[in-house]
């Protein structure tokens, strides 16, 4: 029920976006950081063997004064084309960043929490770009190797050569770079083989809709290229225990989605990660007998 509300909300939303100029998005996003409209939301990246948080992922909520929230697939796109992602973007890794480095400090459990960030093409493209996430691991005192950066095959397509070597320049840092979405785009074993990577996430398509038989092959074959190129493999979208135990039966070692938990404001997921122990036991364990 929640979340069909949520899908209720979300298609309002877009409905009332549709009425509106682009341009008024345009000119309220401009807005939306001097007036503190923007926040940033975690959701939670399960050890499906385990049942632990080993990361989060920041996603960035706009509320506009007083009017029905836009999601961030529209939003996004639109801070993309005015260039405002910049700025905007650089905020949310600041601000993802001090969280870390307040959840490595103050929570017991979040020692090694990882937080991953989503990063636009217009970012990654940004000559300024491996300046700024030193700079802000520096401000904030986060250690690179628990800052993942998440970049979607769309992302890649714009500039090879900046983006190459900006992911070069990242990873140096000891920052870890994230294929957001793989297996949607055009390209994805061309980015694969070309760009040094660390974990690909497999899009929340293929897990959705994971009991048709060719969705069962193309996670598994997503899972052996993987483990061939020694990647980390995140499942995405994993809403029913069903999809969770035939993901962790196929060995995929990390998953999110809503039946672990959807993303939310930092002090939820505070008390999250200091319950999550025992209300998440992992999905096989769930089967009588087998412990
Ligand atoms: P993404 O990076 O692929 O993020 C995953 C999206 O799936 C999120 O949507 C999340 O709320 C949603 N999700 C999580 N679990 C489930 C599930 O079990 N089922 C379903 N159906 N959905 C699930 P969200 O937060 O609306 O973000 C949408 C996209 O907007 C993100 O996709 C990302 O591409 C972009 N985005 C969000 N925050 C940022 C940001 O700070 N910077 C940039 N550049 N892009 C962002
Ligand atoms: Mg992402
Ligand atoms: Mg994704
Ligand atoms: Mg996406």
């Amino acid at each position: 029920k929640e979340r069909g509300r949520n899908r209720a909300e979300l298609f309002e939303a877009a409905m009332s976006l549709a009425q509106q100029s682009h341009a008024r998005i345009a000119q309220d996003l401009r807005y939306a950081l001097p007036r503190s409209e923007l926040t940033v939301h975690y959701q939670p990246v399960i050890h499906l063997p385990t049942g632990h948080v080993t990361s989060v992922e920041a996603l960035l909520r706009w509320q506009r004064g007083g009017r029905s929230p836009i999601p961030p697939e529209v939003f996004v796109p639109v801070a993309e084309e005015t260039g405002l992602i910049r700025p905007i973007g650089t905020w949310v890794l600041r601000e993802a960043c001090r969280r870390g480095r307040h959840w490595h400090d103050t929570l017991a459990k979040a020692g090694t929490l990882s937080v991953a960030v989503n990063v636009s093409g217009r970012q990654l493209t940004d000559p300024h770009f491996p300046d700024t996430v030193r700079q802000v691991l520096h401000d904030t005192g986060f250690p690179p190797a628990s800052l993942v950066l998440e970049i979607t095959e769309s992302t890649l397509v714009t500039d090879a050569d900046t983006t190459a070597a900006h992911i070069r320049a990242l990873r140096d840092l000891g920052v870890r770079i994230s294929i957001d979405d793989f297996g949607t785009g055009y390209s994805s074993l061309a980015y694969l083989r070309d760009l040094p990577a660390d974990i690909v996430k497999i899009d929340q398509s293929f897990v959705l809709k994971g009991s048709s038989d060719a969705s069962q092959s193309l996670i598994q074959a997503i899972l052996q290229i993987g483990h061939a190129l020694d990647l980390d493999v995140i499942a995405e979208g994993i809403e029913t225990p069903l999809q969770a135990q035939r993901l962790h039966a196929l060995g995929c070692p990390h998953g999110q989605g809503f039946y672990y938990s959807p993303p939310m404001a930092p002090q939820a997921l505070e008390a999250y990660l200091t319950t999550q122990a025992s209300s998440h036991p992992p999905p096989h364990t769930a089967v009588r007998g087998r412990r």
